[in-house]
């Protein structure tokens, strides 16, 4: 591991501050992920500042319905925040789906924004890999690609974002709020993570410095009829291969409003809004849940290893869809 410089910050402003003089500095929250990545030799920063002292760990209500999810609060403790059972259980489950207890009571919101991919070459620094060292190639695209996307990839990278918590996050429109040298501002979540094009080294919009300070949630009626699907190869402690994050409001038998959100199927939580709004006000029907599934993977291309996620993503789509009927039926 390469020698590092260490400070812990104890207010925001502090944070950003101590971050700005150095050039491969990083935030360390939970450090689930960072640490590993360290040891690995995957990144090298120059200095951490750690964050777990700044007022960043409560779940507030906004006047409006909606709640504010600290950055620094654990993914256990969101995931079993009653509120958030009460008004958000697409997140609750989509958060327990992921990695362990033990790592989930470690892990903050914050950092699983931005928990980098787990391609295998991006871990292995002896294969070329853009992420990791840009310009030096994509050993996966004709290597073991199985766990790779299929939807907004480019030549230089065909990597995933491996999060479950995003999943729901996009699927319920939230709102990162972000402090940085420049001042604060806010992005909506559609806008946080980016697709690879020519810069996979990049996997989001905030710059380097920039802190994640909370996640804003808008009121929401997806409350009932919800599913989090994770297909993966193994039940637990296991990324998915592809997931789906589903939800009805519903009007009787008719859709009023409608969310699907996919992840472990592209380099960000994929989402159409153009074809969910074009199923406002039709039946929630099998049949019109395998028809949006063959909209939602228009443009899929498969890589080899990867091509049966196609197939998979859909067959999900209409299983999670279905699910979340029959969640409502038990209510
Ligand atoms: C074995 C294993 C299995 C896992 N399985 C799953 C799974 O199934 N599903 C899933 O979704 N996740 C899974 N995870 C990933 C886990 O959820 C993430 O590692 C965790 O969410 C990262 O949070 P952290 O606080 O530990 O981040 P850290 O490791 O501390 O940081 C991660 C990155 O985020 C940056 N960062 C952290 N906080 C901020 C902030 N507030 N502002 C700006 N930058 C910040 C850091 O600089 C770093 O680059 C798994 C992890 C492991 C080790
Ligand atoms: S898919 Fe992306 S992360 Fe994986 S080897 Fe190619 S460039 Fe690297």
């Amino acid at each position: 591991m390469n020698s590092f410089s260490y400070n812990k910050a104890y207010d925001v402003a502090e944070a950003v501050a101590d971050i700005q003089v150095h050039e491969q500095g990083k935030f360390i929250a939970g450090g689930t992920n960072l640490l590993d990545l360290m040891k690995e030799n995957v990144m090298k920063p120059d200095h951490l500042t750690d964050i777990n002292r700044l007022d960043l760990a409560n779940i507030t209500e906004h006047e409006d319905g909606g709640l504010r999810l600290g950055a620094l609060v654990t993914n256990a403790d969101t995931a079993w925040n009653e509120l958030v059972e009460q008004r958000y259980p697409l997140l609750s489950k989509a958060i327990l789906a992921g990695a362990s207890p033990q790592l989930r009571n470690m892990a903050t919101n914050g950092g699983n924004l931005f928990q980098r991919t787990r391609c295998y070459y991006f871990y292995d620094t002896a294969t070329a890999c853009n992420k990791r060292e840009p310009g030096s190639g994509c050993s996966a695209i004709n290597g073991i690609n199985r766990i790779h996307a299929i939807l907004g990839t480019s030549m230089q990278c065909i990597a995933t974002h491996p999060s479950d918590m995003c999943v729901a996050l996009a699927a319920l429109d939230a709102k990162v709020n972000i402090a940085g040298p420049n001042g604060d501002r806010t992005l909506e979540f559609a806008d946080f993570h980016r697709l690879p094009g020519n810069s996979p080294h990049l996997d989001t919009n905030v710059s380097p410095g920039e802190l994640v300070t909370s996640i804003d949630l808008p009121p929401s009626n997806f409350t009932k009829n919800v599913f989090y699907l994770k297909v993966r190869d193994r039940q637990s402690y296991a990324f998915a291969l592809v997931s789906v994050a589903a939800a009805l409001d519903l009007d009787g038998d008719v859709i009023k409003d409608i969310r699907v959100a996919m992840g472990g199927v592209a380099h960000k939580p994929w989402r159409r809004r153009d074809v969910e709004e074009s199923y406002i006000g039709k039946m929630a029907s099998t049949e019109n849940f395998q028809e949006l599934a063959e909209t939602m993977l228009t443009g899929a291309i498969g890589f080899g290893g990867n091509t049966f996620k196609i197939e998979l993503a859909k067959r999900a789509i209409v299983r999670a869809l279905n699910e979340a009927l029959k969640t409502g039926e038990n209510l």
